[in-house]
């Protein structure tokens, strides 16, 4: 399996528009972060985890050819703003199967109403297969099983994915005992860890560092990071042998 990081930063992205943060200004690749998505490639299959504001640019940079699915955390912008991108996909493969919890494929309805119209529809708009993820079912494709994993984003709930031994989590501030369980033995867990200072809805870093201790993966990488976390190169010194702070194009294999 690979793993390939298409954005690892949080919702606005680094640099911030305007900002004269240093960490904005750096020249160093590792600093600049799109909106968090990854590309799965797990034997012929390709996924794709949210499809954000940056899904085009990731597209081209990562050169991604095909999709066999999206599968959504949940529907804040950062995450889902890009659908409508997904056009050229669509013009070469049909329909793109969308996974996501009931109440996001709701949410898309409403936003991307255009997208899901099934009586005069534009002819270049896109088309989804809408598929509803539910917790405690795992998720067939071809061969495959997904594992979702419901956490929670403040009030909002968020689903995660495990496929086979690696994990991806982002925009959780809590997790239940019951999908803790779903996360044992894993090679490689993706967490999200915005900063040092708490968030009401996001995992700092020492909570994310603490999931870690008590999900104990082989590795652990760290995403959706504001730059206020810090350079990277000085965060990344920072932390335990076995964590690391994604960045932007990183390909990890399984
Ligand atoms: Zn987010």
């Amino acid at each position: 399996m690979k793993v390939y990081f298409l954005g690892t930063g949080t919702s606005q992205g680094i640099p911030v528009i305007g900002s004269q943060h240093l960490v904005n200004k750096s020249t160093d690749h590792k600093d600049k972060r799109l909106r968090v998505s990854v590309w799965i490639e797990w034997d012929d299959l390709s996924f794709v985890i949210d499809c954000g504001p940056d899904f085009r640019q990731q597209m081209l940079t990562s050169n991604c050819q095909h999709i066999d699915a999206i599968l959504f955390t949940h529907e804040h912008s950062d995450h889902t703003a890009g659908l409508d991108d997904i056009r050229p996909f669509f013009f070469k493969q049909g329909e793109i199967p969308i996974y996501a919890h009931n109440r996001v494929l709701k949410n898309l309805e409403k936003r991307f109403d255009y997208i899901f119209e099934t009586e005069n529809k534009y002819p270049g708009a896109p088309g989804v297969s809408p598929i509803e993820v539910v917790n405690n079912n795992p998720i067939s494709i071809a061969n495959k099983e997904i594992i979702p994993i419901d956490v929670m984003h403040g009030n909002l709930q968020v689903f995660g994915y495990r496929f086979s031994d690696f994990a991806y989590l982002t925009d959780v501030k809590e997790v239940a005992q019951s999908e803790i369980e779903k996360l044992k033995g894993l090679e490689v867990l993706v967490v999200n860890a915005l900063r040092e200072e708490s968030h009401p809805t996001h995992f700092n870093l020492q909570e994310a560092l603490d999931f870690i201790k008590i999900v104990q993966p082989k590795k652990a990488y760290l995403t959706h990071i504001s730059h206020v976390l810090g350079f990277h190169e000085e965060v990344q010194q920072k932390l335990p042998e076995n964590v690391f702070l994604a960045y932007d194009n990183l390909i990890i294999t399984i």
